[in-house]
């Protein structure tokens, strides 16, 4: 039986991008990988509606290390904010407190999201290096408005981080016209490649304004890898650490699938996923833990009022559909996680929906 894998990522996959990485003898100098990196971070820009003021990096590890990478922009002393919505902009402040800086913090309910006055209220007089928020919290399945925090969080801060590692691909992504500048994604989530890359875009701004001693370690540094970077986007190999290229050769095709099909339909395509989704599971009698008009189109957290959603994950897994369990601790045992990105179809809403009417009647 063919399984569906509708977790929040690695989610839904293809494995048409997956053989692209099976090629025997590519080294990361030979020319095949030379010219996929210099596509994949090309297409890193376009997924992330980043011009070409910004620099992409595609770095070995995952959206975590592409996270603690932000690093290389911060000094001893400088002061932060983390605007969370949930456990994954914590994560956040959890990276930014190993290091030398003063990190400021504010959260929001389990389904709801920081707002513009919320960072109003706690930046009163205070003034900092960087601001971090999260697009998609894929502990709830929230999407921050996100233009409505930048404009904010610019007033208060000289940089602005987003985490857009469970949004890119799959949602509306304008580093921009936003005006972000560190950006970051994960090759596994809604760009639809396997696991195994950190990936960034940094604004020509913050390029600059890379210290001369930052508080970053050795191999999350981005000054060390910026050579490298800019070299393969000119066609040319360079070697700082081994990038993992296997996972970049599916990345690039993932990401050519992507410029070919467009952002705008890419993102009405989860948006038709998400809404068959949700109505499915209204029909259940269920609710989704994001507020209707926070509903992003790559993640829904599912509250399963008596039922327990542990038995209804394992009876969707009999039937063919691995969903994610919840990890929002607020909301211990009562919801579950559906990740509808990457190559989410409306043909794999509708299974997800006829499995889980059938878990339901079954645990019940
Ligand atoms: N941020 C968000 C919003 C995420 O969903 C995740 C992964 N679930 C991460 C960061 C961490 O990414 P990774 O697991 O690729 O390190």
């Amino acid at each position: 039986m063919r399984r569906i894998l509708m977790h929040v990522g690695p989610s839904v996959g293809s494995y048409e991008v997956l053989l692209k990485s099976v090629k025997e003898d590519v080294g990361f100098g030979s020319p095949e990988f030379v010219e996929a990196m210099r596509s994949a971070l090309e297409g890193v820009r376009y997924v992330m509606g980043a011009d070409n003021s910004f620099t992409p990096f595609i770095i070995p590890g995952s959206g975590t290390s592409a996270m603690e990478a932000v690093t290389t922009f911060l000094r001893e002393g400088d002061r932060v904010l983390v605007a969370s919505n949930g456990l994954f902009g914590d994560r956040w402040r959890s990276i930014l407190e190993r290091y030398p800086v003063k990190v400021d913090y504010i959260g929001s309910e389990p389904g709801r999201s920081i707002s513009a006055k919320s960072i109003q209220e706690i930046a009163e007089s205070k003034h900092y290096r960087m601001s971090f928020f999260t697009q998609v919290e894929t502990s709830t399945g929230v999407r921050a408005p996100v233009p409505e925090l930048v404009k904010e969080m610019k007033k208060v801060s000289e940089f602005v981080a987003l985490d857009g590692v469970a949004a890119v691909g799959g949602e509306e992504s304008c580093a921009s016209k936003w005006g972000i500048d560190y950006y970051v994604t994960a090759s596994q989530k809604a760009i639809g490649a396997p696991p195994g890359a950190g990936i960034s875009t940094v604004s020509g701004r913050l390029m600059e304004n890379i210290p001369e001693r930052s508080v970053s370690g050795y191999s999350l540094d981005l000054s060390n890898w910026k050579r490298t970077m800019e070299s393969f986007l000119d066609g040319k190999g360079s070697y700082f650490a081994t990038p993992p290229v296997h996972v970049i050769l599916s990345l690039d095709y993932a990401l050519r699938l992507a410029r070919e099909e467009t952002m705008d339909k890419r993102v009405r395509r989860h948006i038709a996923s998400r809404d068959q989704i949700v109505e499915g599971i209204e029909e259940m009698g269920f609710e989704t833990v994001a507020e209707p008009g926070l509903r992003s189109s790559t993640v829904t957290g599912v509250l399963t009022g008596k039922i327990s959603p542990g038995d209804l994950l394992a009876a969707s897994l009999r039937r063919g559909v691995e969903f994610a369990p919840g990890v929002h601790p607020a909301l211990a045992g009562r919801y579950f996680r559906i990740g509808h990105m990457g190559w989410i179809t409306e043909k794999d809403a509708a299974i997800a929906v006829h499995v889980l009417r059938g878990a339901l009647k079954e645990v019940s």
